[in-house]
């Protein structure tokens, strides 16, 4: 592995180790010595228990870090530093998240962080941007997202929770359902119908509650690793001030849009895949296959499809950053990774061998590694934010412009 050779001997500059934050431009290192210095960062300051779990972390156990990693201004890399983030190119960005899976970082419960916060910047009122904004850099305020309903998933817009304007307040009833993290959160954005009498998609708001609001009910998912990380909310007469709208009445659709593009480009993001494939490296090396041929070939395929992914993503996250739209090609990022983290997921079980069988954690030269969750989380990386499928008939109808 080039990148980690280099990494290791690269000298870099004191400033990484430090815990406080720094207002240095961290786009001004070499790519080499930010390599290097973000990966000794995380290296240092992430717990060891914590590591190569396959799973998402819960709020309260990863709120030790998040509060570390927020004090380092190192929460949001590719938030702009006027609102606390690092302010990273998308060339940088790529670099962090691979340095960040190479240590075996735990996924947060991080949708104020990349669904959420980006798409307040665009569209929010300026009260709403200072209102929640600095609260999800400091990891004070977790936030889950309630788009999908029973009935509503692939065909979003045919959503059925109503909101109907009482005076001051919109009163809200319906259900949410697979709201990551929605039993953890503090805040939900939440679509719902304002105009039943409107086209589909013309009829929606984009809302922001409290999970704490009065007759907002929160059941527990568990997920076929048996964690629970997503949930199902009932919403009975919850009442929301009007000042909790996003953009426009009736004009929800624009902004949810708006955000599924931050979505897809996260979740298009190598993350997934790049920690199924360090954790076959460290499977690999401490069952000594690491240098066998088949094992060498099979490594390089997905080592090739993730740097193909990498870089369509630093490309749509460089369109995405300066202000414009990604456009329907950016489907293709999920499915690539979706295929990557498939057959990464796969060689590790192929090399952990009979261990993978294991569901408890397996250690490998010091390091302990979840097999099956590593493995299963795959399988939601092609349902979550749009199914494969659907990202293929976009692709299909939009970018090929084929009948049907
Ligand atoms: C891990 C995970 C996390 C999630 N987190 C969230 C979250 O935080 N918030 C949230 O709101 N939702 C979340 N979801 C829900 C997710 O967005 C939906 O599951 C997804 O959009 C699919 O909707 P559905 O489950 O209703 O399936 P359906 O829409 O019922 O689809 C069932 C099957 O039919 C296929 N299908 C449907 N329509 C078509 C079509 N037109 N052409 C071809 N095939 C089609 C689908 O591909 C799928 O295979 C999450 C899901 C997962 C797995």
């Amino acid at each position: 592995d080039v990148s980690a050779k280099k990494r290791d001997s690269v000298p870099f500059d004191p400033i990484f180790l430090s815990d406080e934050k720094s207002d240095i431009d961290w786009n001004s290192f070499s790519d080499d010595e930010f390599r290097a210095g973000v990966f000794a960062w995380f290296d240092k300051n992430y717990p060891k228990n914590m590591r190569n779990t396959g799973r998402r972390g819960s709020a309260n156990e990863m709120r030790p870090w998040m509060k570390i990693i927020s004090k380092k201004g190192w929460i949001a890399p590719a938030w702009p530093t006027k609102w606390g983030g690092m302010g990273l190119s998308p060339a940088k960005q790529i670099i962090y998240i691979e340095e960040r899976e190479r240590v075996g970082v735990m996924r947060e419960p991080d949708m104020g962080l990349v669904m959420f916060g980006p798409m307040l910047m665009r569209w929010g009122t300026e009260e709403q941007k200072q209102k929640y904004l600095p609260r999800i850099v400091a990891y004070e305020d977790v936030w889950c997202q309630g788009y999908s309903e029973p009935n509503a998933g692939s065909d979003l817009a045919s959503l059925q929770t109503s909101a109907v304007l009482d005076g001051d307040h919109y009163v809200i009833n319906g259900s949410k359902i697979w709201t990551t993290s929605g039993h953890w959160a503090d805040h939900m954005f939440l679509l719902a119908r304002t105009d039943k009498n409107a086209k589909k998609q013309e009829g929606i708001t984009f809302f922001v509650t409290p999970m704490s609001a009065p007759g907002l009910s929160v059941r527990e998912i568990p997920n076929i690793s048996g964690h629970s990380e997503f949930a199902q909310e009932f919403l009975e007469n919850v009442r929301i001030p009007k000042e909790n709208v996003v953009g426009e009445v009736n004009k929800g659709w624009t902004v949810a849009k708006s955000l599924l593009g931050f979505e897809r480009l996260n979740s298009g993001s190598p993350r997934p895949a790049r920690a199924a494939l360090s954790a076959a490296e460290k499977v690999a090396k401490a069952n000594g296959v690491w240098d066998d041929a088949e094992f060498q070939s099979k490594y390089t395929r997905v080592y090739l499809d993730i740097a193909d992914l990498s870089t369509a993503y630093k490309r749509f996250a460089d369109i995405m950053s300066l202000g414009d739209s990604p456009g329907p090609e950016l489907s293709q990022l999920k499915i690539i990774v979706a295929g990557a983290t498939q057959l990464a997921s796969e060689l590790l079980m192929e090399t952990a061998g009979s261990a993978g069988a294991n569901s408890d954690y397996e250690s490998y030269d010091g390091d302990d590694v979840s097999l099956l969750g590593m493995f299963f989380n795959h399988f939601g990386a092609m349902i979550a934010s749009g199914t494969n499928d659907i990202q293929r008939n976009i692709i299909a109808k939009r970018v090929l412009n084929l009948p049907g």
